[in-house]
């Protein structure tokens, strides 16, 4: 089978943010996961959806999870993969973002992944390039896949998103995983929580119609879902914490902390984890309390599902017919 011959599922041709997405179309992004989990536990996991196309990955970032998962859900749809060495090309000399845009444009990819360090470099990139754009990470901005497997892991583990009670711990600030992960968990019923410092709150927290707490055990109590958030060091222009030992204490969870939330809670963490600062070693690697190596699944798994949407898209306007001007 072809995704020509398949029912579209995304309205838009890009991948930018959750926002724009509906309840309908994520559902059906979730099934759609939930049939590539299968596949990739299958001792074949090759199919040729995406047979004959090419996915370029271009990342200006560093990433373990999300350049290696958009490589493997592209391979494993049968479509050729290209990872751009950003720090060996003409990037590191200085080429800008558009000189980039056309340069790929006309290497004729299908589907173009980005991560960027700057918000809405991934919609800069979808209005010059003809192919699909998906934003793998723009700045503090949006990281929707990322979103989309951290509620399919929901999902699968609890039965449901709706009524769930999620508290997103850490630096939020800095955080497109938090941003993603607010819309989406809201769209889709659930009741959201972050739990910060006030340094590392956004300014418009209070606009995000979610509970805002600075105590973690008041944050924690009665939550189904803890979701840890790194330091992102990297966007930091300034002191954010005192040390990283007294965030610990403050913020980082342990067992102590994690008893206010409801028994049996689930922990996740987006990754890189950074042992000893926002999360405890022996709750990371707790198979009872953590679904971090899940989420590592789920992520090859909606993103094949992902690539499999935006190629039914592809084939209902050919990239010969969508050329920009
Ligand atoms: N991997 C996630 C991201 O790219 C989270 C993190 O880096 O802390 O945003």
């Amino acid at each position: 089978m072809t995704s020509a011959s398949l029912t579209p599922i995304l309205k838009t041709s890009h991948l930018l943010g959750i926002e724009g997405l509906s309840v309908p179309e994520v559902t059906h992004l979730f099934d759609l996961g939930e049939s590539y989990v299968a596949q990739s536990r299958a001792q074949d996991k090759k199919a040729a959806l995406l047979k004959g196309r090419t996915l370029i990955n271009l990342f200006y970032e560093a990433s373990t999870r999300t350049q290696s998962s958009f490589e493997l859900a592209g391979k494993r749809l049968g479509a050729d993969v290209l990872n751009m060495a950003v720090k060996t090309s003409s990037v590191s000399k200085g080429e800008t973002l558009i000189d980039t845009a056309s340069t790929l444009n006309a290497m004729r990819p299908d589907i173009l992944v980005v991560r960027h360090q700057d918000s809405g470099a991934a919609e800069l990139l979808s209005r010059k390039l003809d192919c699909s754009v998906v934003n793998a990470g723009d700045g503090a901005h949006e990281h929707p896949t990322q979103a989309l497997l951290d509620a399919l892991t929901i999902r699968r583990r609890l039965g449901r998103i709706e009524g769930l009670t999620v508290a997103i711990c850490g630096d939020i600030l800095h955080s497109r995983v938090a941003r993603s992960n607010i819309r989406l968990l809201a769209m889709m019923g659930a009741r959201v929580r972050l739990i910060a410092p006030r340094t590392l709150l956004p300014a418009e927290a209070d606009r995000f119609g979610v509970e805002i707490f600075t105590d973690m055990k008041q944050g924690l109590a009665g939550a189904d879902i803890v979701m840890m958030l790194r330091l992102q060091l990297e966007r930091m222009t300034g002191a954010f914490i005192p040390s990283t030992r007294e965030y610990f204490r403050f913020y980082g969870l342990d067992r102590e902390k994690l008893s206010f939330a409801k028994p049996g809670a689930l922990v996740m963490h987006p990754g890189p984890m950074n042992r000893g600062v926002e999360i405890a070693s022996d709750i990371a690697d707790d198979p009872d309390i953590s679904v971090i190596a899940e989420q590592v699944e789920m992520g090859v798994a909606i993103r094949m599902a992902v690539l499999d949407a935006l190629a039914r898209g592809l084939a209902r306007n050919p990239t010969e017919s969508r050329g920009h001007a």
